[in-house]
């Protein structure tokens, strides 16, 4: 498996001071450094795009891209198998996943979907498959499409609203248990002839339910871990949270003035200095998740 990101001079300076110890000559015009171990291999060609291979190729690629803030997709190699030919192919299903629980900046969006066996034409023209596997530029069409035609509850919770919640004392998987119960309730609504409700499980069901304890719940949820591989409500629901999410970060880069970096590492750290000197503290609670880690590093700053 190879894989690929392109590069900017400034940060390919940096880069290639840190492997000039396994430099390797190249023939090919085409290469500007190649720098090989017994693990992996390198090769940067002229156009700034750089190439990783080997067994611990992944790795490499992986730690540079979180510090260059470059998009990556997850190892293939770890993905789960995707077989939507299962027990629940034939039933009505109503999906339920999130996203931006990972993210420094940005709300957490929520979506659950409602997809029958006669939706399969329609998403198989989108090729639809655990979003773990899209990149965000595909996201931003697959999901277009998909609101269009699929019946679908989407909540997305503003930085401000998340983090009153969370300094009463809420935790994340509260908040999700919250957010999920009212999505999924809201196409049980709709979809009374539903067959099935698949939760892409992100805690234990018995403290799913205590979360929600003195809420009118809906109960008889399949439980299910990595079920964006399993079913394709689930997919679609993932998609359709992510395409959300993107529209989101999209507005909140804009007033802001800075393209917004996703997740909550180094690349992360460095924006949100940037911000904190410019706009101070206060920002963050619009813009960000204050109970994460890297609001504390501004702080101490
Ligand atoms: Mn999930």
């Amino acid at each position: 498996m190879n894989y690929v990101f392109t590069i900017s001079d400034k940060d390919l300076k940096k880069f290639i001071t840190y492997y000039q110890k396994i430099e390797e000559n190249s023939e090919d015009l085409k290469i500007k450094h190649r720098f090989k171990t017994d693990d992996f291999s390198i090769t940067v060609y002229n156009s700034n795009k750089v190439m990783f291979q080997g067994t611990r190729g992944y790795n490499e690629y992986k730690k540079w891209a979180d510090i260059f803030g470059i998009e990556t997709l997850p190892n293939e190699e770890e993905l789960p198998i995707i077989d939507y030919d299962n027990q629940y192919y034939n039933l009505r299903v109503i999906g339920s996943d999130e996203v931006g629980t990972g993210d420094f900046f940005g709300p957490v969006v929520v979506c659950s979907a409602y997809v029958t066996p006669q939706d399969y034409t329609f998403l198989d023209t989108l090729n639809i498959k655990d979003s773990k596997r899209i990149n965000d530029r595909e996201i931003r069409v697959i999901g277009e499409k998909l609101i269009s035609q699929i019946s679908y509850h989407i909540l997305v919770l503003k930085n401000e609203k998340f983090n009153e919640l969370t300094s009463q004392g809420y935790n994340m998987n509260k908040i999700k248990a919250y957010l999920h119960n009212h999505a999924i309730k809201k196409l049980v609504d709709k979809h009374s002839d539903y067959q099935k409700i698949i939760l892409d499980k992100f805690c234990s069901e018995s403290n799913y339910f205590n979360y929600l304890s003195g809420e009118t719940v809906v109960k008889n949820i399949d439980f299910l871990t990595q079920a964006e591989s399993i079913h394709q409500a689930v997919a679609v629901a993932a998609i359709i949270a992510r395409y959300k999410f993107l529209l989101a970060f999209d507005e909140l880069s804009k007033e802001i003035g800075i393209v917004l970096p996703k997740g909550a590492g180094p690349g992360v750290d460095a924006i949100a200095k940037v911000i904190a000197l410019k706009h101070g503290e206060e920002v963050f609670n619009k813009i960000a998740k204050v109970n994460f880690k890297n609001f504390e590093k501004i702080k101490k700053n």
